[in-house]
């Protein structure tokens, strides 16, 4: 079923390979489902992006962009539209302004302009970045998925947020073609939000993304385990290569390994409540952990999920991941309904238990 080529590309003048019919998306969704897409049109160039537009390609169709699926749960077995795929490459450190649309002019003598098409693989970036002596993204070291999705859902680990790295964005309108560039504050950064999460703006293909980073050590250790790991190892006085390794060996003891289970990392965003219903909560649950956060207080769902009897749980081709009960898993051979069926369960449970909502964090589509 994987990749036939049509005759489309010649129709549509496109680099080979580049349309594909009835395609299934098994390795392009780290969920690892069977799904099928009625038309998956990989994009080598941006001419080849121009090309689709001036075709009328995505306005006549259902169409999802569509990274390294490692954010995205199809509902159904069927995509009934059109896929879009990046896979632009290249990475500038200091880009001349005429690479691509224009360049911002916020590099300072502390900071390093880093230029990454959104097609490449966000790991590989990060340890481009390390390799580099660039300080910044080092917390989010590991998190699979691409460039391009990095600012969508504004990742985030270990205290460090992309948001705080990306200088601007340079999209292209799919409807139209118009090349626009979002400045930090146009993206509107919030915990795993952004402007383009928002419907009206799913027309925009991420192209590439300046990140500014620092020339000078600013480590952030504080958050999770990292300081105890590095102790634990004999390191006083850690490098940015020793972070990264650090992040490395705790993110691989606790999340499943893409590839080989089934998962999209954590299913579920942590939910943020008032000050008010933290109080109550606290006096049944004196042990519940809490981070301050701007709009209240943030708790860990993975904790209630935990509380509420689920981790280790699995039925079916599904189930809770037993290291880490924020990690809904596909065993293999199972249909999205399952782990629908299971996320609506838990929902129900923790809402039963602690008068919570928890809400996705996957992109159901
Ligand atoms: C094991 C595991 C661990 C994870 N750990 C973390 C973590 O620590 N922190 C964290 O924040 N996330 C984590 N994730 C989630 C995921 O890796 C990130 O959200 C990642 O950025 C998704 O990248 P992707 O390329 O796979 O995007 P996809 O899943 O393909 O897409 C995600 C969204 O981005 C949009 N998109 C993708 N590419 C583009 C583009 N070029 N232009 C416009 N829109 C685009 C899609 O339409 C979709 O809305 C984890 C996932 C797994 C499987």
């Amino acid at each position: 079923m994987k990749g036939q080529q049509t005759t489309d590309n010649k129709q549509l003048n496109l680099s080979n390979n580049t349309v594909k019919n009835q395609y299934s998306l098994i390795e392009s969704n780290t969920m690892g489902f069977d799904i099928v897409a009625e038309k998956y049109y990989e994009i080598n160039s941006l001419k080849d992006i121009e090309y689709l537009i001036e075709n009328n390609i995505f306005n006549d169709n259902k169409t999802l962009i569509l990274g390294g699926g490692s954010n995205i749960l199809f509902r159904n077995e069927y995509f009934d539209g059109t896929i879009i795929h990046s896979n632009l490459k290249g990475i500038t450190i200091s880009p001349d302004d005429d690479e691509i649309l224009q360049l911002s002019d916020s590099a300072t003598q502390n900071h390093t302009i880093v230029r990454c098409m959104s097609g490449e693989v966000w790991k590989d970036f990060v340890d481009f970045t390390i390799k580099n002596n660039l300080y910044g993204l080092e917390n989010l070291v590991d998190i699979p998925g691409s460039v391009g999705a990095s600012p969508v859902q504004n990742i985030g680990a270990y205290g460090v947020e992309v948001k705080d790295c990306i200088d601007c964005v340079y999209t292209i309108d799919l409807t139209n073609g118009d090349r626009v560039i979002f400045n930090n504050e146009d993206c509107d950064f919030s915990y795993r939000n952004s402007v383009f999460k928002k419907e009206e703006n799913k027309k925009y293909f991420i192209v590439a993304i300046d990140f500014k980073l620092k020339q000078k050590a600013d480590l952030n250790l504080e958050y999770g385990n990292v300081k105890e790991y590095l102790e634990k190892n004999g390191i006083i006085s850690p490098t940015l290569s020793d972070v990264a390794e650090a992040i490395k060996q705790i993110r691989a003891a606790k999340l499943p390994e893409v590839g080989v289970i089934g998962s999209v990392g954590s299913f579920f965003q942590n939910p943020i409540v008032s000050e008010n219903i933290f109080k109550n909560l606290k006096e049944t649950y004196p042990e519940m952990p809490s981070y301050p956060n701007e709009n209240g207080v943030k708790i860990p769902a993975g904790w209630l999920i935990d509380k509420a009897g689920w981790k280790g749980h699995k039925e079916n081709h599904v189930g809770v991941w037993d290291k880490q009960a924020l990690v809904l898993v596909h065993y293999g051979g199972g249909k999205p309904e399952e782990i629908l069926d299971l996320m609506k369960k838990i929902q129900d449970s923790v809402k039963e238990k602690f008068g919570i909502e928890i809400k996705p964090e996957v992109n159901i589509v």
